[in-house]
């Protein structure tokens, strides 16, 4: 708990079931239901943010070594951006909706109120520790909810700063973290919730969901999944490699939830992205010098050299790539890339480093379907390439595994790109670029089928906390007789 003298004691079920009990109290007071506490709490969060934004690099970097151009955009950028739209349009939200009704009720008017839910409990993850346990916050307290935050033990740094900070920014008797593992969250999820906001692995999706299932609590569950990039011809490779690139390596070296899992592509294009490499020896011969001016001429290696110019020739000592979140991530991904099948499918990369924990950007060409690498999410620096005769095959291969949180495309053909919005079940789609439909307030963010239940941002945010009471109102007028018995021949013809 936010407070050194309560940080030694072990938080049980015994000490769960006492804070909740403490905010609910804090609750029933009606202080969260007001504007002026929802603007405040908004507005507590992004001073923090603004006031601490060094602070927040410097426990993003010992978490993850993530580079600082990456966790000022996205991650206090992005909570801020968070915070100011939820201030700009609470008063907005939080008004009832009008909406018509019916002759039954004539005459009547009618409204949807958006109520808090209560008090609710927000679990997050380890690779966006900032961003992915403040968003849903901004969403919670907008909506006028009491808040407890149990941020991802595998981010320390970043746990330990959001127990401090929103102690002496927040609330607290409305606003609590938490902080531990899996004892500390089996104890607060054995209790009863109005909403429990999960963000992680479907495996620990399963068991929030069970125990929210025993109170009848409502989840959001947002979950990952391998998120397809499939890339056409006839478009401009070069950018469209770019943007995969920052949306799968510039994402937390590939530790982001919508980052590229697998690209599929034609047998013909593969080339123009990476091809087989050379033999050694040739690097030497003249055929090695024609072989390193070919691609800028006929377009080949363009995933390649776009990977050389950001990162270097030695990846691996790159400043500007997160590592692996820790040894057992790291365990992890190297055995999906030695598995036997898969390792001799390398054509870039590759390179690791234990004692950095850092693994190259690394790319590997018509791995086996039934590998490792393409049966479970990647989360990773690792990205297969797999190659198809028509582009249209890429939708069967999407659509023949579990739904995932994102998918995109890259390019012109207008048929093609519908054909992909109408047939392609995701999270959400972009197409021509990677990543950026997270971006968009007006957008829901959320998974679908193995990908998530439900979804948040912008206004999807203030909803997911909210309870949307129907309220009608009549007045005396208009009393129709048929509603009332005797229910006679003559009122069921009329
Ligand atoms: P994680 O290991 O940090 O776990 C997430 C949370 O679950 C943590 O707070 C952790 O304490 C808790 N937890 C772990 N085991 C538990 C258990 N047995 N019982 C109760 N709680 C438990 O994060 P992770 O799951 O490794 O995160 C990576 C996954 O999350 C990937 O699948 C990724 O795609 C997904 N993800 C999704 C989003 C999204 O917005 N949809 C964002 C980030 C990550």
């Amino acid at each position: 708990m936010a407070g050194e003298d309560k940080k030694q004691q072990p938080f049980d079920s015994k000490a769960a079931s006492s804070l909740v009990a403490e905010l609910r109290g804090a609750f029933a007071s009606g202080t969260t239901r007001s504007y002026q506490w929802r603007e405040s709490q908004l507005r507590g969060l992004l001073r923090m943010t603004d006031e601490h934004e060094q602070d927040i690099v410097a426990a993003l970097r010992s978490d993850l070594g993530k580079p600082e151009l990456e966790s000022v955009l996205y991650e206090a950028a992005m909570l801020r951006n968070s915070c100011k739209f939820a201030l700009k349009e609470l008063q907005r939200w939080m008004m009832p909706e009008k909406v018509k009704t019916s002759l039954t009720t004539f005459p009547s008017s009618a409204e949807i109120v958006s109520e808090p839910l209560g008090v609710v409990l927000i679990i997050s993850a380890w690779n966006y520790p900032y961003l992915l346990s403040l968003d849903p916050v901004v969403g919670a307290i907008a909506a006028g909810n009491a808040v407890v935050l149990k941020p991802s033990e595998i981010a320390p740094a970043t746990s330990a700063l959001l127990a401090k900070l929103l102690g002496e920014y927040m609330d607290s008797s409305s606003i609590r973290v938490v902080e531990g593992a899996v004892p500390e969250t089996t104890a607060l999820l054995e209790q009863k919730w109005d909403k429990i906001f999960y963000t992680g692995n479907g495996r620990v999706g399963r068991i929030v969901m069970a125990a929210a299932a025993k109170h009848l609590t409502p989840v959001v569950l947002e979950l990952g999944g391998k998120s397809p990039v499939v890339v056409d011809s006839g478009i401009n490779l070069q950018i469209a490699c770019r943007r995969i690139i920052v949306g799968k390596w510039g994402n937390n070296n590939g530790q982001a939830c919508i980052a590229s899992d697998y690209i599929i592509t034609t047998k013909d294009l593969a080339p123009k992205l990476v091809r087989l490499p050379y033999p050694h020896v040739l690097v030497f011969s003249l055929y090695g010098v024609v072989s390193c001016t070919l691609p800028y001429l006929f377009q080949v290696d363009v995933l390649k050299n776009e990977l050389e110019t950001f990162y270097g020739k030695n990846p691996l000592e790159s400043k500007d790539l997160s590592r692996i979140v820790n040894s057992d991530h790291f365990t992890r991904l190297t055995k999906l890339l030695d598995e036997d099948k898969v390792s001799k499918k390398v054509v870039y990369g590759g390179e690791r480093d234990p004692t950095k924990l850092q693994i190259a950007p690394t790319i590997l060409l018509d791995v086996p379907r039934d590998s490792l690498i393409m049966n479970e999410e990647i989360f990773g620096p690792l990205l297969p390439i797999l190659t198809v005769d028509k582009l249209e095959e890429s939708f069967d291969i999407i659509n023949s595994g579990a739904k995932p949180l994102a998918a995109y495309i890259f390019t012109n053909d207008k048929k093609l790109k519908e054909h992909f919005v109408n047939n392609v079940s995701a999270g959400g789609l972009v197409v021509n670029d990677t990543t950026v439909h997270l971006a968009v307030h007006a957008l829901p963010f959320g998974g679908v089928g193995e990908s998530g239940i439900g979804a948040y941002h912008g206004k999807f945010s203030f909803d997911a906390f909210s309870h949307k009471k129907a309220v009608v109102y009549r007045s005396f007028m208009g009393d129709a007789a048929i509603r009332y018995p005797p229910y006679t021949n003559g009122k069921l013809r009329l």
